[in-house]
């Protein structure tokens, strides 16, 4: 009796196994990324079954799988395994009610392994399958980083602009290298990737016949090394070598790994030779990437060189304007305004505390004021302010360019002071939140558009001067650092 109550709740707990492991993982999952992305993008996923070494999840809508599959798919794999050391493989459909009765072909998949594939775009080697009118949609790109999404401004017009022309040439029926390679650089969360998965997603909808392949070149690294492991190279090398576009970002990450490195030089070379396209990004330009052989460093600056450069207050609300609209969210001017003031160091942060704005409207029901910014963003803004002053950045200002801490309120207008004295006040604007009369009497009682003149003299300056570009660039960071 007992033996048999005993025999009846295993095979209960086993037939539980699929929910059971599920709950877990997002159980863990949910701590790691918060409750709100966490009921945003999780809790519509259920499990479906596990399979062999497959686990099956099913999303309501291609949104939350290509989602789920990007985000969350590589970290959904490694807590399941640590349930359940079988499950090698983690899949997300695509099942609605209605598609619950239909074959399992008619439902799109998007799966991962357990050292996960490239993203591979093309007609026949399609890593998705979606029946019905769609054409096979690629997986691991991100469906919101296209072109349609970028915001372009002075920063990264070059690099947008390269871009474009990258993914036209591809496209094109007599497919061309405009430049080889084109590598986009510059700081963290200024849109590297978001680049490059728009040039990856401009040609697949215009030429899906072409083969793409974006990675990271930390995952060019592992799937090298495994490569090598199960000594199937020739495969490696053939994969990466037929493809009319290849797409390698954050190439920092191979400083100083030689095997890499020359596989990579190797795979490069043979491309460039038969004239396919190859962009690559990194957190510096060629010439500052340490680590790296001479020859490739040289090879990398052969073809163009476009640089991200740190976002302006323009672009910065620019963006934030065009991410409400995609939310479909009425986010009153000054609080973007806010936002785009003081928020300054990268777009991630920026489009972090947008959705932080977002998040809590939509949960609490409450409106979007300027005060209601403030405070739900408190402790990010209280951060930043307490970062930089006006005396501050006076002082600095005053000691970069030597003169006197004085001269920043003096009256004196020789350009020796007055120039100093503009630099100080454009990046009082862009680094604090003061405004224009509160600034102008910080310098000395000036008038508001004494302010507004002096920032617009150095944003026209430094577009036409490259040194004050340089100096405002260096006390921008030195202040922010
Ligand atoms: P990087 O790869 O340079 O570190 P990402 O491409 O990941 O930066 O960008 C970080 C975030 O900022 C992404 O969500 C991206 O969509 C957004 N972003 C960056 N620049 C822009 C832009 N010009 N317009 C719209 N979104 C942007
Ligand atoms: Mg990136």
């Amino acid at each position: 009796m007992l033996a048999e109550a005993a025999q009846e709740n295993r095979s209960e707990t086993a037939a539980n196994a699929p929910e059971v492991e599920w709950s877990r993982v997002i159980g863990q999952l949910k701590e790691e990324i918060g409750d709100i992305a966490y009921r945003s993008w999780l809790a519509p996923i259920n499990v479906q079954r596990v399979d062999g070494g497959e686990a099956v999840i099913a999303a309501p809508a291609r949104l939350y799988r290509d989602w789920v599959a990007s985000h969350y798919a590589d970290r959904i794999l490694a807590l399941w395994r640590a349930e359940n050391r079988q499950v090698k493989r983690i899949s997300v459909v695509v099942a609605s009610p209605s598609h619950a009765s239909r074959s399992f072909a008619a439902i799109s998949e998007s799966s991962i392994e357990l050292s996960q594939a490239p993203v591979v775009l093309s007609g026949e080697l399609g890593t998705t399958v979606e029946i019905g009118e769609d054409r096979p949609q690629p997986c691991g790109l991100d469906p919101r980083f296209t072109f349609e999404n970028f915001v372009v401004g002075k920063p990264n017009e070059l690099a947008h602009a390269a871009a474009r022309r990258v993914a036209e040439a591809c496209s094109a029926a007599s497919r061309s290298v405009p430049f080889n390679p084109l590598f986009l650089y510059g700081g963290v969360g200024l849109g590297k990737t978001h680049l490059m998965h728009a040039i990856a997603w401009d040609v697949h909808k215009h030429a899906c016949f072409r083969k793409v392949i974006y990675l990271s070149a930390e995952k060019f690294m592992h799937q090298f090394i495994r490569a090598l492991r199960f000594k199937s190279t020739m495969d490696f090398k053939d994969e990466f070598r037929s493809v009319d576009l290849l797409m390698i970002d954050d190439v920092q990450f191979i400083s100083g790994k030689e095997s890499t490195q020359e596989e990579f030089f190797h795979t490069f070379n043979a491309l460039v030779d038969q004239n396919r396209q190859i962009v690559i990004s990194a957190d510096k330009p060629p010439s500052d990437l340490e680590g790296l052989e001479d020859r490739m460093r040289s090879r990398l600056g052969w073809g163009l060189v476009a640089d991200l450069h740190p976002t302006t207050y323009e672009l910065r609300l620019g963006i934030l304007q065009s991410k409400a609209e995609q939310a479909n969210v009425d986010i009153p001017r000054k609080v973007l305004e806010l936002l785009a003031h003081r928020i300054t160091s990268n777009v991630r942060e920026l489009e972090g505390a947008l959705n932080r704005i977002i998040a809590n409207m939509q949960l609490v029901g409450r409106e979007i004021t300027l005060e209601s910014a403030q405070e739900e963003l408190h402790d990010l803004l209280r951060l930043r302010e307490r970062r930089v002053t006006i005396d501050e950045i006076q002082r600095r200002v005053a000691e970069h360019f030597n003169v006197r801490f004085a001269e920043m309120t003096s009256a004196r207008r020789a350009r020796a002071f007055a120039r100093p004295r503009q630099v100080a006040m454009y990046l009082s604007k862009q680094l604090t939140s003061r405004s224009l009369p509160e600034i102008g009497r910080k310098f000395g009682g000036r008038d508001h558009t004494t302010v507004m003149h002096a920032v617009r003299r150095i944003e026209e300056l430094k577009d036409t001067d490259p040194v004050l570009a340089e100096d405002v660039e260096l006390l921008r960071r030195m202040l922010q650092g």
